[in-house]
């Protein structure tokens, strides 16, 4: 999806933000994440929507791979084309979820899909650009949901 590439990824990191002064950080102390599509996630998670009849238009997900995060513990995020941009591009709204691959790839199968079943059900039915938050994407509905995914 074009717009996963179009958003200035890169820039921002460069700049570290003290409430309105920013300030430059030199190449070499700033930390590129590379990102890029993933087949084996979105066929995951074309699967596990279509086992627990989530009924998203799925070419709206975009799935993407990222690489060099220094996060140790984020397994994945999900995110939103925000409406302002969808009407500033004259876009319907998008959402992506990345997985963070040096955390997620160190999962069992289980616990991988447990964490795709989480991003998915932060996007909402009415998939306007917003999130559905942590009172339902929790461990109780996603436990619930790993057991219908088994069924
Ligand atoms: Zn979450």
């Amino acid at each position: 999806m074009a717009f996963v590439n179009a958003l200035p990824t890169e820039l921002p990191r460069h700049l570290l933000y003290f409430g309105r002064k920013a300030f430059i950080i030199p190449p070499a102390f700033s930390n590129v994440i590379k990102y890029h599509h993933s087949d084996a996630v979105k066929t995951r998670i074309s699967e596990i929507a279509a086992k627990l009849g989530i009924k998203h238009d799925l070419s709206r997900v975009a799935c993407v791979e990222s690489v060099g995060s220094k996060s140790k513990r984020t397994l994945a995020r999900c995110h939103a084309l925000p409406r302002i941009m969808q009407v500033a591009l004259g876009t319907k709204a998008h959402y992506v979820i990345e997985v963070i691959t040096e955390n997620f790839s160190r999962l069992p199968k289980a616990e991988q899909d447990k964490t795709l079943i989480h991003e998915l059900m932060h996007i909402p039915k009415s998939f306007g650009g917003g999130f559905r938050h942590h009172d339902y994407v929790c461990r109780k509905n996603i436990d619930e949901m790993y057991r219908k995914l088994g069924e």
